[in-house]
C-alpha cells in the first residue's frame, strides 16, 4: 500500500485551494472531488525541480484558464508569476507570506500561513522532517540564512515537508546525536506511523541536526574545531549525511 499525502491549502470561508507542488496533478484532483465545494484557484510551486514543478503544466491544462501558478523563477514549469520572497498572496481569507530560501536550489521559496491560532509552512527541499535537503546550487551559508528564517516561526508553527525522509533522517541524526532522547522518541514514533507529515518548528528544533549546528554541544560532536564557524559546521553536516 502507499499512502501519498496531497498537499493543498484550503480557506474554509471562500472555499479557495491551492495545490502545493502537484506533481502528480491526478492525485490533486481525484482529492479535489471530496470538496465539491472548494475550487483549485492557485498552484504554490517551492522550486524547479521536476519532482515538485512537473506536473504543473498538465494540472493548469486541466484548469479554467487564469489560474495563478507561483514559483522563484522562469525554470518553474509553468510558472506564471515569478516570487523573490517577501511577498504576500491572499487565498480567500488566507494570507500566505512567501521566504526565499535558497540553497538547495536558487529559487527555492516556502510558503508561510499563520491564521490566528493555525501556522503552517510549506518546507518543500529546504527542510525535511529531521532533516534538509542537499545543496545543490548555493552554499552552507545560503541554507543557514534560509534555516534562519524558518527558526524565526512560532514553535508551533506546523510543518509540511517535500519527501518522508523522515526514518533515514533519524538514524542520521541519532548517529550524530546519540544522546539526544528527542531524537530516539521520534525515531520510535516515526517507525510505528511510516507517515510523519506535519512536523512543527519546535520539534524540528528538537530533533533536527541541521538546525542545532549553532549549539555548543551538538557543534563539538561535529567539528572539534572550537573556532569553526556554524556554516563551516553546516557544510562538514551535510557532508556526512552525503555519504552516511
Ligand atoms: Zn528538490
Amino acid at each position: 500500500m502507499i499512502v501519498r499525502p496531497v498537499k493543498c491549502l484550503q480557506d474554509k470561508q471562500s472555499k479557495a485551494t491551492a495545490a502545493v507542488d502537484p506533481v502528480e496533478p491526478e492525485h490533486v484532483l481525484k482529492a479535489m472531488e471530496s470538496y465539491p465545494d472548494y475550487k483549485l484557484s492557485m498552484i504554490l510551486t517551492t522550486h524547479h525541480h521536476w519532482d515538485h514543478a512537473g506536473g504543473n503544466p498538465k494540472l493548469l491544462n486541466e484548469l479554467p484558464a487564469g489560474i495563478t501558478c507561483y514559483g522563484g523563477s522562469s525554470q518553474v514549469d509553468g510558472v506564471t508569476n515569478i516570487l523573490k520572497g517577501g511577498e504576500t498572496i491572499q487565498l480567500g481569507d488566507l494570507t500566505i507570506k512567501t521566504l526565499s530560501t535558497t540553497g538547495h536550489t536558487m529559487d527555492h521559496i516556502c510558503y508561510y500561513i499563520d491564521k490566528q491560532d493555525d501556522r503552517a509552512v510549506f518546507t518543500g527541499d529546504c527542510l525535511f522532517s529531521s532533516g534538509c535537503g542537499r545543496f545543490f546550487e548555493g552554499t552552507p551559508k545560503d541554507m543557514w540564512s534560509a534555516f534562519s528564517k524558518l527558526l524565526e516561526l512560532p514553535n508551533d508553527t506546523k510543518v509540511y515537508f517535500g519527501h518522508e525522509y523522515t526514518i533515514s533522517n533519524l538514524k542520521f541524526a541519532h548517529h550524530v546525536e546519540p544522546d539526544n532522547k528527542d531524537i530516539q522518541a521520534k525515531l520510535k514514533w516515526a517507525k510505528q506511523v511510516e507517515i510523519t507529515t506535519p512536523s512543527t518548528i519546535e520539534n524540528e528544533k528538537l530533533t533536527n541536526p541541521f538546525l542545532r549546528v549553532d549549539l555548543p554541544q551538538v557543534a563539538k560532536l561535529i567539528d572539534s574545531n572550537p573556532n569553526a564557524s556554524v556554516t563551516d559546521i553546516l557544510g562538514k553536516l551535510r557532508k556526512m549525511k552525503d555519504n552516511f
